[in-house]
């Protein structure tokens, strides 16, 4: 009995042992923190047909970083202030941050907000592969590296928690169906089904060529005590624009960070408090009403109007948001073969008949030009990619990582298959090479699906939707320990 009573004591004292363990392993953290990335004036602002010159720097770009941290695995997502940033800058980064930390590359998420008043982070190649990095490319390499090497040393005991909101009134798909047949001609002397961007309030609208998301989704992480450490959203929206021509600006992404820190009260704190805004799936989202004629609004008006109304809904369902002690965080990421588009005989028999224009020498103007020249830069682009593709598991929450923009269907079929309760993409993630509409959606042509704007083959989409989902489920498989 004894004996017993004794070993029944040591067990009891070996199970608390082993559950006081278990309990310290599962301390959640989380750090967060932002490198300036503002360029200096004079690189060129692109985003639109052509690249002009920054001649003014009207609010500053940023690097914004959250670290996770599940007492076994860690996560990075960065966001930065940039239109598209290559998938050689990120892997820079990437590697600067293994190098000094041993965080591994797969469980840094990078991503460009899709700020359209950013300059550029290409080399001069400008087409979907770089060869040596140029001084800024290297100069925000290194800010991103240092952002996330930050956020590691800042890394306290944390809770996590993450809901959604529908916003509906700021996206709008740009692509229409239309009846005059002058807004469908393409740079390759085709006729398009639909139009990007047709003119606003226009007789010859008939209907968009496809859907929109609602869909606001957040994450946040505060403090043991409650304070308020970042928050990370995600919404469908192109960008909203309304800058001064040659300003550079981080666009609404920029002013939801701000406006999110004030409605938390998370002012002045140190350390600061890391707003971020993400950019779900908006290859073919705007924030335009085209049934409407064009509102008169002051520059920088309508950006800081969408950015209040976003963080204003987010922050009332941040109030009702749970939050966790303890989540499992995970990883995965697949290289993904893409064939890369080559012109077809129409296309190069349409450029070999364009006149000449007028001052060649400084570059294309016309938009048929425009187009002839990036066909041209193609020639040396290999038959063949390779594109990163990621997921983030936290807890029962999905994040989706694509290196595109990403039409907004593709989003969509993501959140509805997925096997997490919760899923959103982020696009323009560890790479950025052009856009990604559905097979369905190049059928009907307009400027998303034009070579030159798109590169990969008209399947990728379909195969980018497997590949993610077949990663989602790798990943709910929990890890052996
Ligand atoms: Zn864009």
């Amino acid at each position: 009995m004894r004996i017993l009573l004794r070993t029944a004591a040591l067990l009891g004292f070996a199970l608390a042992i082993f559950s006081s363990v278990d309990a310290a392993e599962k301390i959640f953290q989380a750090g967060a923190a932002t490198s300036n990335i503002t360029p200096p004036l004079g690189e060129l602002i692109v985003g639109g047909f052509l690249p002009f010159p920054a001649t003014h720097i009207h609010d500053e770009l940023h690097a914004r970083c959250i670290v996770l941290d599940d007492g076994t695995t860690k996560l990075a997502i960065v966001l930065c202030d940039n239109v598209g940033i290559p998938r050689e800058v990120f892997d820079s980064a990437k590697a600067q941050i293994h190098k000094a930390t041993g965080l591994p590359a797969s469980h840094m998420l990078m991503a460009s907000t899709h700020t359209h008043s950013a300059t550029t982070a290409r080399g001069p190649s400008k087409v979907i592969w770089e060869d040596e990095l140029t001084d800024y490319q290297k100069f925000l390499a290194n800010r991103i590296s240092d952002c996330v090497r930050r956020a590691l040393n800042q890394l306290e005991p944390a809770r996590i928690g993450w809901g959604h909101v529908d916003e509906p009134s700021e996206v709008f798909n740009r692509r229409w169906h239309v009846t005059n047949p002058d807004l469908l001609s393409n740079p390759f002397g085709g006729i398009d089904k639909v139009r990007m961007n047709p003119p606003r309030g226009n007789a010859a609208l008939v209907r968009p060529a496809g859907p929109t998301d609602p869909q606001v989704w957040f994450i946040s992480v505060q403090s043991k005590a409650g304070r308020p450490i970042a928050l990370l959203a995600n919404y469908s929206l192109h960008y909203v624009g309304g800058v001064k021509s040659a300003d550079v600006s981080a666009d609404y992404f920029g002013y939801f960070a701000k406006d999110i820190e004030d409605k938390l009260g998370a002012k002045e704190q140190v350390p600061a408090f890391v707003g971020i805004m993400s950019n779900g799936t908006s290859g073919d989202i705007n924030n335009i009403n085209f049934r409407q004629a064009t509102p008169k609004y002051e520059p920088y008006a309508k950006m800081q109007e969408v950015a209040q109304k976003v963080a204003a809904k987010v922050h009332e369902a941040h109030k009702l948001v749970e939050f966790h002690d303890w989540v499992e965080l995970g990883a995965q990421q697949v290289e993904l073969p893409l064939q890369v588009r080559q012109p077809t005989p129409e296309m190069l028999a349409h450029i070999a008949q364009l006149k000449p224009e007028e001052d060649a020498a400084n570059g294309p103007k016309s938009r048929d030009h425009i187009y002839a020249d990036r066909v041209g830069r193609l020639k040396g682009a290999p038959e063949q990619i390779s594109v990163p593709l990621q997921t983030l598991k936290i807890g029962d929450l999905g994040i989706g990582a694509v290196p595109f923009e990403t039409f907004v269907e593709i989003g969509l079929e993501l959140k509805e298959k997925s096997p997490f309760k919760n899923t959103f993409t982020i696009e323009l993630a560890n790479g950025s090479y052009g856009y990604l509409p559905t097979p369905e959606q190049h059928k009907l042509g307009g400027y998303e699906t034009w070579l030159g704007t798109n590169f990969v083959e008209f399947e990728a989409s379909t195969k980018i939707v497997k590949s993610l989902l077949a990663l989602f489920e790798k990943s709910k498989t929990p890890a052996p320990r």
